[in-house]
């Protein structure tokens, strides 16, 4: 029957992706590290480390396997030990408090969190204000909300938000702000300036808004602000961040949304017909990784910044233009001194080039001249790999 089905839509020309997703396709993380595994180039596309996060913390995921604790459906919510460990940790680092039991809720990633999120606070036609280059899974669940996404394009070289921009883009339709600070991909970290003035500008339109916070641990000068933490935001904010990049175990998918009792509520009613739990047993190892002492956080933030200017430096070597990030694991370059202009041509011909794969950023723009010529490279692997990649580079120069 399905085949019949499936041939009946082909015959009509229709496609089977449904309109709200059309265009989506592949995410560009998938094509390019398959590309990377089919040439056996360097992967400096996707953001995940070579080497695996702190061996107690692994040890601890296998103890609780070993003792059964999570391998049968944990509570929707999450774990009680990583509710209270990620209400500890916000206490600690930022002096902000959440109920662990009505305040906090552990989701599939962040990607999860995000998904149940603006599933939960979205009207068919809301309009929903968001960084360009924006993480892609932002689009997709704008997409799926039904809601549409107007971009702030952040331009290079800083890539700082237009405060004025921001504040003329605000519709009566605009539900909410969708922020994401450290910033995937430009590195960017919001100044504690142009964090008042979004949070003043939510208080007086009277927006919701949504913190990608993921890379909270990796910001190289100053320190990581929570939004929800000025004045006015605690009722409008829902905060979300996750383990993966924290602790290096991108592959276990634990985050967490953070928020006051009404938004909370709203999210996990979405997020229970998503996923309902999931990965019980390493709830319990980020428990414990969550009360790893501050030496942990710092010589992690000390490690990434020393592979920042490792990478950078070979890259400006290799005869890129160097964006210097302020935060996250990731720089983003331009091809234009090689005479390039096309980011997504270059990234699906540089593995037969020079043997690296990179992430092209200018499929995370809707202005497709804002980020023509932008290329995306992490540098979360080992120093040796980091610099045969750009030894490897320095053939475009020849
Ligand atoms: N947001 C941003 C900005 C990211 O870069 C990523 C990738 N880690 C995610 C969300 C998704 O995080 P997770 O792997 O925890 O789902
Ligand atoms: N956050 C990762 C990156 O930006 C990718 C995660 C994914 O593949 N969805 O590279």
């Amino acid at each position: 029957m399905t085949a019949v089905v499936v041939s009946d839509r082909e015959t009509s020309g229709r496609s089977l992706l449904n309109r709200r997703l059309d265009g989506l396709g592949t995410t560009i993380f998938a094509e390019m590290s398959a590309l990377a595994t089919a040439t056996g180039a360097i992967n400096l596309g996707q953001g995940f480390p070579d080497t695996d996060g702190p061996e107690e913390i692994r040890e601890a995921a296998v103890r609780a396997l070993r003792d059964g604790r999570g391998n049968q459906y944990p509570p929707g919510p999450g774990v009680p030990e990583l509710r209270t460990a990620v209400a500890g940790h916000q206490s600690r680092r930022y002096g902000l408090s959440f109920d662990p039991d009505t305040e906090v809720l552990i989701t599939a990633g962040a990607t999860e969190a995000i998904a149940a999120t603006l599933l939960a606070l979205l009207e068919p036609g809301d309009e929903v204000i968001a960084f360009e280059p924006y993480y892609d899974s932002y689009a997709a669940c704008i997409a799926m909300a039904g809601a549409t996404r107007v971009p702030l394009t952040l331009r290079a070289p800083d890539f700082r938000p237009d405060l004025d921009a921001l504040r003329d883009a605000v519709t009566p339709r605009t539900r909410l702000l969708l922020l994401n600070s450290p910033h995937n991909p430009t590195g960017m970290v919001l100044t504690p300036a142009e964090l008042a003035a979004i949070a003043e500008l939510a208080v007086e339109r009277d927006l919701l808004v949504v913190t990608d916070e993921v890379y909270e641990h990796l910001v190289f000068d100053g320190v990581h602000t929570p939004l929800i933490s000025l004045p006015g935001m605690r009722e409008r904010t829902v905060s979300i961040s996750s383990a993966g990049k924290t602790f290096s175990f991108t592959g276990w998918k634990v985050g967490w949304v953070m928020a006051d009792g009404p938004l909370i509520s709203a999210v996990r009613t979405a997020k229970q017909y998503l996923t309902y739990v999931s990965a019980g047993p390493f709830q319990y190892a980020i428990a414990e990784a969550l009360r790893l002492p501050d030496t942990y956080f710092d010589g992690f933030r000390v490690d990434l910044r020393r592979k920042r200017d490792l990478l950078g430096d070979g890259l400006l070597a290799a005869g890129f233009e160097v964006y210097q990030p302020e935060g996250t694991y990731f720089i983003t370059t331009d091809i234009t001194p090689f005479g390039e202009k096309d980011a997504y041509a270059f990234c699906r011909t540089l593995p037969e080039r020079c043997g690296v794969v990179a992430i092209p950023n200018s499929v995370f723009y809707d202005d497709p001249d804002a980020g023509r010529s932008q290329v995306r490279f992490t540098f979360c692997k080992r120093d040796d790999v980091l610099t045969e990649a750009t030894t490897r580079l320095q053939l475009l120069a020849s």
